[in-house]
């Protein structure tokens, strides 16, 4: 290729591949990898990283693998490997035969560790951890020297090889990178790279009695797959020289690190451990509730691969952290559904209206169109009877000016139907609570007869033998502040109205028919998913995914107009 043949560059990771194709860095190759640790189940942030590694490899004609960091046996998990594996594919990605884990290196790390001490660049260190940390000083005072960094290669061969075998207890000794006490970047204050633990790994059992650090391991495993570049986010900037001094010092093949800005979003939190404790402590019903910003919650929620993709996309790649608008989430999914997602009518909280003037028993079937903005998705037939439910809130005994929905002696349409009159409210004598309404129909109104007449307000309807019982999940923001992240306390902002729950809601009978995962929109509320979890066949149980009202747009309209 030459520099003329490239695609416009998209962000500054595709600029610097550009460079490394005409200097010919890599030999022309693009090989990235997405390294989770499987300590928690991925979070949208996660898929940030997931649509770049997989999407910049493949614009290049590369490659990108899975790795799983699996360097510390105490916080990981099968059921992680397991779910993140779930996720990259759901998200539409594939890493081929190419599914690996820093664990498949650690016979390589340990003899690059012999190495490096041979090398009298590393040394075993029998320093407490505390002691280390007072030792390593601190922004404004250089380190000061471990008093063991002066111990022979041949001891500390030895100790390193006995630490191996189990000779020692942890916190006993470590194994340290020999760089420089006195250098203004903490990390490179002769870092630990390997460890004590007595702990059995999830995949190599009780073979290791020592593991190596992610600063030691991150950098030797991209170089064993020869990744060209290995992208990560913002905090590895001060890592960067510790990654380039590990494979200088081993002389290995050498990826160039890349970082980016970690994507946040407001009104939630996304560092596994937050939602570890949010799963844990019962905050929230799993790592699947569709409250939480992992991808199997918003999988469940009712989000799309597509969306997600597209989200990313739109957000883009910046060198600075930012905050991104939760709205901005929600304008995605609900772009794409508004054109593919069939539109059906579900009464929330029922309201019986009986009209008094449509025979008894008799029952129409109306037509109705599926999706306006997609003509190809066809119509349907509805069934229209005497007795239909219409939402508690479109009638108001006392309206106040402009209310266009339905008061005693007004007038609204049925949507697909007719214009429909109150005459009279029957209320509860005890609580004064509205049971029902009773109403005429004009006969001459029916949508789509040609009708002239024409009234304000419109209102979504079930016939009331017809309608089939659902549950409905209103969702909202899990936190009632916008950077729950930023507080030592993040749980105390958790927002008490997150989940709403209304179980007799009534929806139209062809959802009767409706699968697990399918979404719809209910005319006037917004976009819901059938839930795959808890639905069963007497229980069918919707997941709002987003209300109607798109806050996002509004906020692009305004700022359009301000320039
Ligand atoms: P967390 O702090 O949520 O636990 P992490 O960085 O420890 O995240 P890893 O499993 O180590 O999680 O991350 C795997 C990859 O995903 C890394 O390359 C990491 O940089 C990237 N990543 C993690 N969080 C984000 C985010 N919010 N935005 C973009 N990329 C992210
Ligand atoms: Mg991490």
């Amino acid at each position: 290729m030459t520099a003329s043949s490239y695609d416009t560059p998209s962000n500054f990771i595709q600029t610097i591949i550009n460079e490394d194709f005409d200097s010919n860095k890599y030999g022309g190759r693009v090989h990235t990898r997405f390294p989770p640790e499987p300590n928690g189940y991925l979070h949208i942030g996660h898929a940030k990283s997931i649509c770049l590694n997989f999407s910049i490899a493949a614009k290049n004609g590369g490659l990108c693998n899975l790795r799983f960091d699996d360097t510390n046996p105490v916080k990981e998990e099968l059921e992680y490997v397991n779910s993140i594996k779930r996720d990259v594919k759901w998200l539409g990605f594939d890493w081929g035969e190419r599914m690996f884990y820093a664990s498949d290196y650690f016979d390589q790390l340990y003899e690059y560790a012999v190495c490096l001490i041979e090398k009298g660049k590393a040394y075993v260190c029998d320093l407490s951890a505390e002691e280390i940390r007072e030792y390593r000083g601190t922004l404004t005072e250089p380190g000061r020297e471990s008093p063991y960094r002066k111990r022979s290669v041949e001891e500390s061969l030895d100790l390193f090889r006995r630490m191996k075998d189990g000779e020692y207890e942890e916190g006993t000794r470590v194994l340290r990178a020999k760089i420089d006490m006195a250098s203004p970047n903490l990390n490179m204050r002769d870092p630990v790279i390997y460890r004590i633990m007595k702990v059995p790994h999830h995949r190599t059992g009780d073979r290791w009695n020592i593991y190596p650090m992610y600063d030691y391991a991150h950098p030797i495993s991209d170089s064993i797959e020869g990744i060209t570049h290995s992208i990560c986010t913002l905090e590895f900037e001060d890592h960067r020289p510790l990654y380039d001094w590990t494979l200088e010092a081993l002389d290995i093949f050498h990826p160039q690190q890349i970082e980016f800005a970690r994507l946040n979003l407001t009104y939630t939190v996304m560092s596994k451990r937050k939602l570890r404790q949010l799963v844990e402590e019962g905050y929230v019903s799993g790592w699947d509730d569709p409250r939480m910003p992992t991808i199997s919650g918003l999988r469940r929620r009712g989000y799309t691969p597509e969306s997600i993709r597209s989200f990313c996309e739109e957000i883009g790649i910046a060198k600075a952290n930012s905050t991104v608008d939760i709205a901005m989430l929600e304008h995605s999914i609900r772009t794409e559904l508004n054109s593919s997602a069939p539109r059906v009518m579900a009464v929330l909280r029922p309201l019986k209206v009986i009209i008094d003037n449509y025979p008894q028993d008799h029952v129409e079937e109306l037509p109705a169109e599926n999706n306006p903005e997609s003509p190809a998705m066809g119509a349907r037939k509805l069934p229209f009877s005497r007795e239909i439910y219409i939402e508690q809130e479109d009638f108001k005994e006392n309206p106040p000016k402009k209310y266009f929905r339905l008061a005693p002696g007004g007038e609204v349409r049925l949507k697909h139907a007719y214009i429909i009159k109150c005459v009279r409210v029957v209320k509860d004598e005890q609580t004064g609570e509205i049971i029902r309404l009773h109403c005429t129909y004009d006969p001459e109104t029916r949508s789509g007869s040609g009708s002239q007449r024409r009234v304000k307000g419109t209102l979504h309807w079930v016939s009331a033998p017809h309608a089939v019982p659902a549950e409905v999940r209103l969702y909202n923001n899990l936190f009632t502040k916008e950077n729950p992240d930023e507080e030592d306390d993040f749980k105390s902002f958790i927002n008490p109205h997150s989940c709403e729950v209304l179980t007799s809601c009534l929806v139209e009978p062809g959802l009767s028919k409706a699968v697990a995962g399918s979404r719809y929109q209910f005319l006037r509320q917004g976009y819901f998913c059938v839930d795959p979890v808890d639905t069963t066949p007497d229980t069918l149980i919707f997941n709002r995914i987003v209300p109607l009202r798109d806050t996002w747009a509004k906020v692009m309209k305004a700022s359009k107009k301000q320039k």
